[in-house]
C-alpha cells in the first residue's frame, strides 16, 4: 500500500469512527449507505446528507418543486423583478422566482427559503427524529443542490449527457464534447409569455423538465432564431 492510500484509509478509519459517534438512531439508510461508500467518508451525519444531495442533483431538483408544492404562493405575491439587495426580489429573469426569499414574504428561521416547507434536522425535510423544525436553519439541504442546479445547469452536464445517452437533445445525433446545455423553452420567453403561470409550477423551467444538452452548433442556431425572435417581440432585455 502506497503512503498516499495509507493516509487515505486511515482518514477513512477516523472519518467513520466520528460519524457512528455522531449518528443518531434513526438515519436514511439512503444516505448512510452512499456515505460509506464514498472514497472519503463524511466524518458527520450533515456533511453525509450533502453529499447525498450532490450526488443526486435531478432527485434534490424533483423534491426541492415538491416540497415547494405543498407550501404554495403565499396570497398576493406575483413574479417580479427587483434591485435584489433590500426587497430580495431577483435581479434578472435568470434567477428562479422564490417568494419565501423575497423580504415581504420571508418565514423566517425554521422554513425553508427556496421552498417554504419546515426544515428540519440536518436540513433533511422530514421530522425523523420528532423534533420539529430547527431554528438555526432556512435552507434545506435538497435545496441547496436544486438552487444551485436550477441557477447553473451547466455543472451538471455529466449526469444530463448521461440521462440523455449521450445523445443531442434536439438532433438526436451523438453529443461531443463540447456541447452544452440549454433550456427547452428560454428563460426569456417564460419571462415574456408564462409569466402568469402558478407558483411552484414556474420553478419546472429551471428543472429538470426544461433542460436538454445539445451540441454547440445546433444551440448557437437555436439562439439565433431566438434573438430574432426576441427582437421581432422588442422585448426589453433586462
Ligand atoms: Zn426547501
Amino acid at each position: 500500500m502506497s503512503k498516499w492510500q495509507e493516509e487515505k484509509a486511515e482518514r477513512n478509519r477516523q472519518a467513520t469512527a466520528r460519524l457512528a459517534r455522531s449518528l443518531p438512531a434513526i438515519f436514511p439508510s439512503a444516505v448512510l449507505a452512499r456515505a460509506l461508500n464514498r472514497s472519503f467518508i463524511p466524518p458527520t451525519p450533515r456533511l453525509a446528507i450533502d453529499s447525498y444531495w450532490r450526488a443526486h442533483p435531478f432527485r434534490a431538483d424533483r423534491l426541492a418543486r415538491g416540497l415547494a408544492t405543498r407550501s404554495g404562493a403565499p396570497a398576493g405575491w406575483t413574479w417580479r423583478l427587483g434591485d435584489g439587495r433590500e426587497s430580495g426580489l431577483p435581479l434578472t429573469f435568470r434567477t428562479p422566482p422564490a417568494p419565501y426569499r423575497e423580504r415581504a414574504y420571508a418565514l423566517g428561521p425554521g422554513f425553508c427559503c427556496v421552498c417554504g416547507q419546515p426544515v428540519y434536522r440536518f436540513g433533511w425535510h422530514i421530522d425523523l427524529w420528532g423534533t420539529g423544525a430547527n431554528k438555526n436553519a432556512n435552507w434545506h439541504s435538497a435545496c441547496v443542490i436544486a438552487w444551485q442546479f436550477w441557477n447553473a445547469p451547466s455543472s451538471e452536464a455529466p449526469f444530463l449527457r448521461r440521462l440523455q445517452a449521450r445523445r443531442c437533445g434536439q438532433t438526436g445525433k451523438r453529443l461531443w464534447k463540447r456541447a452544452e446545455v440549454d433550456h427547452r423553452v428560454p428563460l426569456f420567453r417564460v419571462w415574456s409569455e408564462h409569466r402568469e403561470a402558478s407558483w411552484p409550477r414556474l420553478l419546472a423551467y429551471w428543472g429538470l423538465p426544461n433542460l436538454q444538452v445539445i451540441n454547440r452548433d445546433v444551440h448557437a442556431a437555436k439562439c439565433a432564431i431566438e434573438a430574432r425572435d426576441r427582437r421581432a417581440a422588442s422585448f426589453r432585455y433586462v
